[in-house]
């Protein structure tokens, strides 16, 4: 058997490797520093091996071309990955929220390979303003003067309240200070908005006197926030938005409302209830509506603005609406969801978040039963699958409390934990599938998913 010190002299220099055949083709396909730079991490471990007595076998020579290509093309991989949505949560912040409708994603590959016109009015001939392509389809669905969109609804907090308020107070109830997932948390961001907070009522119950007997010369904004991810119940009291706005009149101040997730169209008809609708916010009198485009909506990550035109053309004025303006990818993706919305017939099949939100129990059951079918087949003897009644939810604050009927398979096996399976789903098959783990069980969730092999990675 070859020594140690044999075994070390044997393995071939980084210009030896260099000129093989195979590390040319890969010069060509990764460049030469990304392939040197491979080379010298796959002697090393090799060496260390060797060293450290490790079985590096007889062959360790010819292993060193697939452990080169294998490590290049692990560091190449795209970190981003498709994930398949089987947590039960629809709109999951963490897996990004809305999937785009046909139209949004053309749209975003014509934007993406061409110039387009996006600050340039091609009717008149001159200069165009960026957010003209959306500003009157937003205010012919919200009844507003005006319109204005920047990166999200935190964006558009921080500059509703920046450009109305800055050195000045905001008057928020106590029941309203929320706390969104992914850290938006409303009193950080009035603070960061350069204003100051002024907390009336409790959190149970605020009166209209509460807010009235706040406003001193240094007041400039009512501020209302939908609490989206909690529901307060019991003795409650919050102050009707027309009050509200009577009493802002009245003071010479602005009412401003953070809706969250912001309804377009009533969806009761396909049983989707309890969401406010941003029209309704408008004709109550609120100056300054925000909400979200990739929650409810069903679009890209935006931040929409509505309200009166005074108080829209001085977000407009500021610096901050710079650089917190949105991209000709994420204009044109929101261009085209918000003309599905001038037929909410269609809206059902064509926006997929509203497809899942609506989607009916049998339908989900009977791709369920498939999934099982197919699963059972792929995982083999040591799991067992069965279809069980599930609860989903809309997520990302919109319609809190409300859950939805769904089906789920509920995996298991006598070889392995119900985290144990979550990983394998999550990293060992052909694509990765997200489930929930629920006291040592392990479910998919099949609301979100449109197909039976959609959650089967091992097929
Ligand atoms: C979701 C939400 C936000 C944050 O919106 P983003 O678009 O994620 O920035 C702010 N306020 C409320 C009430 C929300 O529901």
């Amino acid at each position: 058997m070859a020594s140690v010190n044999d075994k070390l002299r044997a393995l071939p220099s980084i210009d030896e490797l260099l000129r093989k055949d195979w590390a040319a083709a890969l010069t060509e396909m990764y460049g030469p520093d990304l392939l040197k730079e491979t080379l010298r991490v796959v002697i090393d471990n090799l060496r260390s091996n060797i060293l450290d007595g490790v079985d590096t076998g007889p062959d360790y020579y010819d292993s060193i071309q697939n452990e080169v290509v294998l490590t290049i093309e692990k560091s190449m991989a795209s970190t981003i990955k498709k994930v398949v949505n089987a947590t039960g949560t629809i709109l999951h912040t963490n897996l990004g929220r809305s999937l785009l409708c046909d139209d949004a994603l053309e749209a975003i590959n014509v934007a993406g390979a061409n110039n387009i016109n996006l600050e340039y009015d091609i009717e008149r001939e001159g200069r165009g303003l960026r957010d003209s392509h959306v500003e009157k389809l937003i205010t012919k669905l919200t009844g507003a003067e005006a319109a204005l969109v920047v990166n999200n609804n935190a964006a558009a907090v921080l500059l509703a309240l920046n450009s109305l308020a800055e050195g000045k107070e905001v008057v928020v109830s106590r029941g309203e200070q929320v706390e969104i997932g992914g850290s938006f948390r409303l009193p950080d961001i009035i603070n960061k908005s350069g204003c100051k907070l002024v907390e009336v009522g409790t959190t149970n119950r605020t009166h209209l006197k509460d807010y009235e007997e706040a406003v001193t010369d240094d007041t400039a904004v009512f501020l209302k926030a939908h609490t989206s991810n909690y529901h307060v119940v019991g003795f409650t009291k919050e102050v009707s938005l027309s009050d509200l706005s009577g009493a802002a009149r009245k003071a010479g101040i602005a009412l401003v409302e953070d809706l969250g997730s912001g309804l377009l169209v009533d969806l009761t008809p396909f049983g989707i209830k309890g969401e406010p609708l941003v029209k309704d916010s408008i004709a109550a009198g609120v100056d300054v509506v925000t909400f979200s485009g990739d929650k409810l909506l069903g679009g890209p990550q935006a931040g929409i603005v509505a309200g009166k035109k005074y108080f829209i053309d001085k977000l407009n004025k500021s610096p901050l609406k710079r650089a917190l303006r949105v991209d000709k990818l994420t204009l044109s993706a929101l261009e085209a969801t918000l003309k599905l919305y001038s037929n909410p017939d269609t809206l059902t099949s064509k926006l997929p978040s509203l497809k899942y939100i609506s989607r009916s129990p049998e339908d989900i059951k009977a791709v369920a039963d498939d999934a099982k079918t197919g699963l059972e087949k792929s995982l083999g003897d040591d799991f067992s699958v069965a279809v069980v009644e599930s609860f989903a939810q809309v997520g990302s604050g919109s319609l809190p409390g409300q859950e939805l009927k769904s089906y789920a398979l509920e995996i298991s096996s006598s070889k392995m934990s119900a985290s144990k399976i979550f990983s394998k789903f999550l990293k060992e098959g052909s694509f990765c599938v997200l489930g929930r783990v629920h006291d040592d069980k392990f479910y998919l969730d099949l609301r979100a998913v449109d197909s039976a092999d959609g959650v089967n990675p091992f097929k």
